[in-house]
């Protein structure tokens, strides 16, 4: 039961967004810019934002060269480029936005390790080069034969490197602050603990209902126009949508002293990706070892994968190295039949925009603009 000053204060607004990740809050704030005096409102499940974004790797990246190959094995060139421009001024936008001291962003490039039966990769970069020209706007791709031995890579895996001008990092939990930070100094009402159970859409609006211990009853809000920024766990709300989840592992080293290594890199397609952060080693990957077992929403961890993890530190990144690994965690991105997100209304009403799958940091503040420009055509 709500009093009568909850009613009339904390109970309706103009647009209702749920999902505090990187597209809700990016929405949120393109919503705010388009109509500065709309009350919107997002709406968070957990205490803290509890999708991909606060637990990605915080690669700004856009395609290793191997990812980009077999990227073309199932889609034309001209996909492919889209993809790649969709990833670059996606980037450009959210550090324009934030701007790049507010997110720690660092243009080191990256490093791919190519394995022995990668190295058809390198036969084919000039190739690749000549794709992505037309956005590079020069060489993305070069072969690096110095670094390698320098960093301390070993084993049976790394027979070579192939260094891309393009990527970079951010911090993400800077990079999530800094958005919740714009997002409520912009006048966004943002709520946490607030699972949205289900809506129902009306001739004059949305009720959102959502889950309260306290009340008994789920509360409802109501809205002019609703926006679900969910993810992976958009099937919750949207039986239908073509979504499948894809848990992504990570693990991360105590410091490592004499670390001889800085930037991000990317080894087997993409699958497997480790970094540099304040002096600790952060690997994560491995999904492909175990596709089923990893299309799910639970976020806790195998022991397959994390061994595999384990291993691939040891023999790869840290040969030799003293180290101690301090935490291990997963994250659920969104997959489906093609890596394009879904940006669309979804009725009069509702619009969502979701499945950003493995490169959401690119791609988020771009999805969100779209799918700010299809609410403000119908508003
Ligand atoms: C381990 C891992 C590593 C990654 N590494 C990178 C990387 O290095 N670079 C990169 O570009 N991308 C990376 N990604 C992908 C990237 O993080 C995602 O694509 C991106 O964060 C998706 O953002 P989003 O806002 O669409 O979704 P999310 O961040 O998942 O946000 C969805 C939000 O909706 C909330 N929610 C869900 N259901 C409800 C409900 N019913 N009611 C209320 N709230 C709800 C969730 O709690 C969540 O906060 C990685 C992902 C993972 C898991």
């Amino acid at each position: 039961m709500l009093s009568y000053w909850e009613q009339q204060s904390f109970s309706h607004y103009n647009h209702v967004i749920i999902g505090s990740g990187i597209t809700g809050l990016s929405h949120a704030v393109e919503l705010k810019d388009r109509f500065p005096d709309w009350r919107i409102l997002v709406l968070e499940r957990g205490l803290l934002p509890t999708g991909a974004s606060t637990k990605n790797a915080g690669f700004a990246c856009m395609g290793s060269a191997t990812e980009i190959l077999d990227d073309l094995e199932t889609m034309t060139e001209t996909e492919v480029l889209t993809l790649f421009a969709a990833r670059k001024s996606g980037l450009q936008k959210l550090r324009e936005r934030l701007g790049d001291d507010a997110i720690r962003y660092k243009a080191e490039g990256s490093f791919e390790l190519i394995g022995n039966q990668e190295l058809y990769a390198i036969e084919r970069l000039d190739y690749l080069n000549d794709l992505l020209s037309p956005v590079v706007g020069g060489p993305a791709f070069s072969v690096d034969s110095t670094s390698m031995q320098q960093f301390g890579f070993g084993g049976s895996y790394a027979a070579a490197m192939i260094e891309n001008l393009c990527e970079g990092s951010i911090d993400t939990g800077f990079m999530m602050r800094a958005l919740i930070g714009m997002a409520q100094s912009k006048g966004v009402e943002i709520r946490t603990g607030a699972a949205v159970s289900r809506f129902e859409e009306r001739a004059s609006g949305v009720d959102v209902l959502v889950k309260s211990a306290l009340i008994g009853d789920d509360l409802k809000l109501t809205c002019e126009h609703l926006s679900i920024c969910t993810n992976a766990y958009t099937k919750a709300l949207l039986p239908d949508e073509d979504i499948v989840p894809g848990r992504g592992q990570v693990l991360v080293t105590e410091p490592v002293e004499g670390l001889r290594f800085k930037g991000v890199f990317h080894f087997d397609k993409g699958y497997y990706y480790f970094r540099e952060i304040d002096g600790r080693v952060l690997l994560g990957g491995g999904r492909n070892l175990d596709f089923g077992g990893e299309q799910t929403t639970d976020m806790s961890l195998s022991e397959l994968i994390q061994a595999d993890l384990e291993q691939k530190l040891r023999e790869v990144i840290l040969q030799g190295c003293r180290y101690k690994i301090s935490q291990r965690w997963s994250g659920v991105m969104a997959f489906g039949e093609t890596k394009q997100p879904i940006v669309k209304a979804v009725s009069e009403r509702i619009f969502g925009a979701f499945r950003l799958g493995g490169m959401g940091v690119a791609m988020g503040s771009n999805v969100a603009a779209d799918l700010a420009e299809l609410v403000a055509e119908r508003a």
